[in-house]
């Protein structure tokens, strides 16, 4: 058992990272991006690609954050459904936030062949019913993207195919998504820096923000090692966004999520668990999401945390995980880690600015690995003068996670523990 790494199984099996330097002394850029995960990536790869020379600054190294250890599943549109969002929103705003969801799994597809970036995507989602009164829901909902959105690359599956397709029979019914699928997380983040660096974002790793100051003429972001003076910044700090912005810290909370990777399975297991190859995620509130890795580990997320990090994570996942395949029994668990999952009160990614010159993109609470792309791609275009689209998400109303500085991390645990007695019901 290997819990060394925080990106576990991930660090231990992705292609070899570009190093960058750490920042020293004084710079001036046009614009500043604070954060390499996704989102970051992805801003700094669009205002490369589109001319500018953006600064990126990240904390740690490229993918310490969430885009570095989380599950790899590529989902479709967002936390809430579009009827839903119809009815909170209005049609219109909602068919444009649904245009806008869809184009940000375009563009991690468009991303990866087009810059090369061996992560190993694959296609197809499943989203899997636990229990029968979940089944309707997703019946409808997909009924309804097909109708209203046009959306047919998803299709139900009764509770019998689930079962073929999954390998376990565990399940009243499934989505079969092909517009969803699976990558590996920290693959990815790093082809995306490698393509930003390439394309003349000039990126610094071991560089954290302390503090930002705002002039009204520029921004001034003071670093451990160094100062950087922007015209612009964005910020793309997800779950960590509040300590460099105390403004957000209201709007952002964090849900911790465990995975866990086995060792390879043997022939005779790695055929019978998920033939189909597809990711999984379930209909519970605290969700199982599982798939297996490119050489046939099964990766399995099957608890959130209430209150704290557990020593012994594999401990608490590997019940999920024989509760969906007791053929695993035997299988060892090889890593174990956890991750911070960035959420909002709603749900839905929060993207705004909080001045004239500091944007952000944030909060796709458990949805990030496609909505980043468009989050990072929105914010290089608001900086650069046109915030059309940016709106369409900054439009969104946000609700501020009750409980204050204080309160709200414990009151975020003790929601997540009611939801998980909701699943068991
Ligand atoms: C365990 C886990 C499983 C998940 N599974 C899925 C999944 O299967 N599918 C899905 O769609 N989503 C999933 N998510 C969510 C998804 O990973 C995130 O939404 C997404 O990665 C957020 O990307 P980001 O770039 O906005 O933030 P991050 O990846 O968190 O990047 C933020 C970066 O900012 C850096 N930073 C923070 N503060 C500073 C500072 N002051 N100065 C400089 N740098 C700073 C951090 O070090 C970090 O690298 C999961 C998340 C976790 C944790």
């Amino acid at each position: 058992m290997s819990e060394q790494a925080p990106q576990g199984y991930y660090a231990a099996s992705a292609k070899p990272s570009r190093p960058f330097p750490r920042l020293a002394g004084a710079l001036k850029t046009d614009i500043c991006i604070v954060g390499g995960g996704y989102t970051g990536l992805h801003a700094a790869l669009a205002l490369a690609a589109a001319g500018a020379q953006p600064v990126l600054i990240e904390a740690e190294t490229i993918g310490f954050g969430a885009s570095g250890r989380n599950g790899g599943q590529i989902h479709t549109g967002l936390n809430q459904s579009q009827a839903a969002l119809e009815k909170w929103l209005g049609l219109q705003h909602a068919r444009d936030l649904w245009i806008l969801t869809e184009e940000s799994k375009a563009l991690v597809r468009q991303t990866i062949a087009r810059h090369g970036i061996d992560c190993g995507l694959r296609d197809g989602l499943v989203i899997a019913a636990h229990n029968k009164r979940s089944l309707p829901g997703l019946i409808e909902d997909t009924e309804y993207l097909a109708k209203h959105y046009r959306y047919d690359c998803v299709r139900m599956m009764d509770a019998q195919e689930t079962a073929q397709k999954l390998g376990t029979d565990i399940y009243h019914g499934g989505r079969f998504d092909l517009g969803g699928g699976h990558l590996h997380p920290l693959d990815y983040a790093r082809g995306l820096a490698a393509a930003a660096d390439d394309a003349g974002a000039s990126i610094w790793e071991h560089s954290r923000a302390l503090a930002l100051e705002d002039s009204g003429a520029a921004v001034t972001i003071r670093c451990e090692s160094g100062t950087i003076t922007a015209d612009k910044v964005l910020l793309a700090c997800d779950a960590f966004t509040g300590k460099i912005a105390p403004k957000l810290e209201r709007y952002m909370g964090y849900v911790e999520s465990f995975i866990t990777a086995t060792e390879p399975l043997p022939p005779h297991l790695a055929e019978t668990v998920l033939p189909c190859g597809a990711a999984v995620a379930d209909t519970r509130h605290v969700l199982d999401y599982y798939r297996k890795s490119r050489e046939g580990r099964m990766l399995y997320a099957g608890r959130e945390s209430y209150f704290s990090v557990p020593a012994d994570i594999a401990s608490l996942v590997r019940p999920r995980m024989l509760a969906t395949f007791p053929q695993l029994r035997d299988v060892k668990i090889e890593y174990a880690w956890s991750g911070a999952v960035g959420i909002t009160a709603t749900r839905m990614p929060h993207l705004g600015a909080l001045s004239e010159r500091i944007f952000f993109a944030h909060g796709y609470s458990g949805q990030g690995v496609a909505l980043t792309s468009i989050g990072g791609k929105l914010m290089a275009e608001a900086a650069t003068g046109n915030r059309e689209r940016f709106d369409v998400f900054a439009r969104v109303p946000v609700r501020a996670i009750p409980g204050g500085k204080y309160f709200k991390q414990p009151l975020v645990s003790l929601a997540l523990y009611g939801l998980k007695l909701m699943d068991s019901l």
